[in-house]
């Protein structure tokens, strides 16, 4: 069964609408924008009402919730899907918070570039892969068990908050000692410490999992997706063309016999020349997920790294520091999320 009140209430409507690229300005006590359903040229025929629900008095006659909006704008047929993919772009609506609306504008005209087929090949191609970051690995574990505890002692001394999901949406902000001889169970984590217990999210709503209650960076996690999907489901343009050009590589990739995890690998140690490697972890589906040391240096020397992994096919959401990453060791659908590489001395220290 769905609930749609607890779907209202984690993806704020209006907030929903903004991360559309649709900009609202307040009207009386609604807010009003140009409709994205009819890609409205002229006017402003969509109205947000206090109570969570739009109505467009335009063309195209009909309103809703977020949950109608979603399913209007991703044109998806799917009640569920719509439902799965909102609580999934919710989260991070939710952890945008504080952001005001200039940041929101910022972050949308943040220009991430395209796809570097070239430089993926000229990665990938050579042969580089899961043997050489095993082999690189100044830690190696050999058994099987999880050592999800001994990874995050290192990963996080001192006894911080950290906060840590079984689920995306089933997540908890504890001091490192009470997660003992449970991180193993665990799916998520994020990468930074909490400063605190809570904070408030965008829609100023109490939670154990905001961005505003999330410390400094201390690791940048790059995850690579290289999964096949149709590109007619994409939207926008240069997404599309970004995921044509992922199947593209993926398929090459199929017919030469390189697996996913392969050239994951390779392409993590390119990106290890740039900045230390800490760990990386097998997301138990097929790819790989790199943890990056990056304590003290601030956004805008970071940024040209991230931009570069994007451009070599890594994940741009990772860039919020509050993203859940897959817990080292943790546990995906009774599979074990196992790190390949350990490298405690880039680890931070105390
Ligand atoms: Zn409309």
């Amino acid at each position: 069964m769905i609930d749609f009140a607890e779907i209202r209430r984690r993806v704020p409507l209006r907030q929903f609408v903004e991360s559309c690229g649709v900009s609202l300005s307040e009207d009386g006590e609604n807010w009003r924008g140009k409709c994205p359903l009819h890609r409205e040229k002229h006017g402003a025929s969509l109205l947000i009402y206090p109570d969570d629900r739009w109505f467009c008095h335009g063309k195209c006659s009909e309103g809703g919730d977020v949950v109608g909006f979603a399913q209007a704008f991703w044109e998806e047929t799917d009640l569920k899907h719509t439902v799965q993919r909102l609580l999934g772009e919710g989260v991070e609506i939710s952890q945008q918070s504080n952001r005001n609306r200039s940041n929101v504008v910022a972050k949308s005209s943040q220009k991430w570039p395209a796809l570097d087929s070239v430089r993926i090949r000229e990665l990938v191609e050579p042969g580089w892969g899961l043997y050489d970051l095993w082999e690189r690995s100044p830690v190696k574990f050999d058994s099987s068990e999880s050592h999800a505890e001994q990874i995050i002692d290192i990963l996080f001394p001192g006894d911080p908050f950290l906060c840590c999901g079984w689920t995306q949406y089933e997540f908890e902000t504890r001091r490192r000692e009470p997660w003992r001889g449970e991180l193993h169970g665990l799916q998520f984590i994020v990468p930074n410490p909490m400063l605190e217990m809570q904070g408030r999210t965008q829609g100023k709503r109490l939670s154990q999992h905001a961005k505003e209650s999330t410390a400094a960076r201390v690791y940048l996690t790059i995850e690579f997706d290289f999964s096949e999907k149709e590109a007619s489901e994409i939207r926008g343009k240069r997404q599309k063309e970004r995921q044509e050009a992922i199947n593209q590589i993926a398929q090459e990739w199929h017919q030469k016999g390189i697996s996913v995890a392969e050239a994951c690998s390779a392409l993590h140690l390119d990106l290890a020349r740039r900045l230390p490697l800490v760990l990386v972890v097998h997301s138990a589906g097929r790819s790989l997920h790199g943890w990056y040391y990056v304590y003290g240096q601030a956004d805008q020397r970071l940024l040209p790294f991230m931009q570069y992994a994007y451009s070599i096919g890594a994940d741009h959401v990772t860039w919020t520091r509050s993203q859940f990453v897959r817990m080292p060791d943790g546990l995906r659908n009774g599979r074990r999320q196992s790190t390949f590489h350990f490298d405690p001395s880039q680890a931070v220290r105390l």
